[in-house]
């Protein structure tokens, strides 16, 4: 696995001016697992962007009318999770049996409150559930079963476990499973395609963060990600919101959401350096990925150390501004 240098991490930051007050600003991740930009056809990557303009409008759509951080993380997501491009709902990664099996979470930075699920087979949209759990029930996860009885008590949408899986993602199993054959182990094939995430920051300088995955492509059946645990793949607090892609288990073991949060809260790090840091730490260990994080002025960072990171972002004005390699136009904050 290549990891990139620290200096390489950093200079794929990219760093806002302060959003004046009263400011909106929307950042989306679609998954650190972009390809190398050689394999990445004209077609799919028009149909990507497509797909990332999409989420972001819908995000501003809410942002722009006063609507909540939440709200517009929830909207983000949804979409994502609706295109069969990205590993989230429909079209997500495939598990070791052949079932696409879902994780996500949300938190709104200002009160704290979160909601995650895991191990899901039937919900169509993720987000909506884990948002269900913050707003509706006692707890902060739930999974499986007893989260799928709990959405359809609140009127989540539940659709037929065929619904997720795309003939691109049985192939890609079928590849994964063979790659392993031939090793003879069981090497863990990390294929993390689009694992999708939103955090933004609403007119009242209200955080809130989103995470949706299906997770890794051949996953143990059971198995849980970072995206759904919350200070790993997932965190908001009152100046800071977190979402992370890449390869889980270093992100959980790093509780790397979080630590963005607790070093620019008690090192006074910008969110720059903070986000930074946290990713130069799990590539030294070995794990690789990327993440978006956004502080309460509106200052934005989107670290990855992967061939490639779809994402955007939306301003006050309204500028969406989308990006996949480095050396793409860099997004940024215009403020
Ligand atoms: N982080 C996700 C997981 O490990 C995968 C991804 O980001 O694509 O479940």
């Amino acid at each position: 696995m290549r990891v990139a240098p620290a200096f390489l991490i950093l200079n794929l930051l990219l760093l806002a001016a302060p959003a004046m007050a009263g400011d909106v600003v929307l950042v989306i991740h679609g998954g650190a697992g972009a390809p190398p930009r050689a394999q990445l056809s004209r077609q799919k990557e028009a149909a990507v962007r497509t797909e990332l303009e999409k989420a972001l409008k819908a995000g501003y759509a809410v942002l722009s009318k006063g609507g909540s951080a939440v709200e517009a993380v929830s909207a983000s997501v949804v979409i994502m999770e609706d295109s069969p491009l990205f590993n989230a709902g429909r079209g997500a990664v495939l598990n070791a049996n052949g079932q696409a099996e879902l994780d996500a979470a949300i938190m709104e930075g200002a009160t704290r409150r979160a909601g995650a699920v895991a191990g899901l087979h039937r919900v169509k949209n993720p987000v909506l559930l884990a948002r269900a759990v913050m707003d509706k029930s006692r707890h902060v996860m739930l999974i499986g079963d007893g989260a799928e009885v709990f959405g359809r008590s609140v009127g989540i949408r539940m659709v037929d476990p065929a619904y997720f899986i795309t003939e691109e993602r049985k192939q890609e199993l079928a590849e994964a499973q063979a790659k392993e054959n031939q090793k003879q182990a069981a090497v863990p094939v990390r294929m993390y395609l689009g694992t999708v995430g939103a955090v933004a920051l609403d007119r009242s300088g209200r955080l809130a963060a989103a995470t949706s995955t299906g997770g890794l492509t051949n996953k143990r059946y059971g198995r849980v990600g970072d995206s759904p645990i919350i200070g790993a793949g997932t965190y908001a607090d009152d100046h800071c919101g977190v979402s992370a892609t890449g390869w889980g288990e270093f992100f959980i073991r790093a509780v790397a959401a979080h630590d963005v949060c607790a070093r620019m809260r008690y090192r006074r790090d910008s969110v720059g350096k903070a986000a930074g840091d946290v990713l130069d730490g799990i590539a030294k260990r070995g794990g690789d990925g990327g993440m978006i994080a956004l502080d309460d002025r509106g200052n934005v960072a989107m670290p990855f150390n992967t061939d490639g990171m779809y994402r955007g972002i939306v301003t006050g004005d309204g500028l969406v501004q989308i990006a996949i390699y480095r050396d793409s136009a860099p997004p940024k904050a215009r403020k």
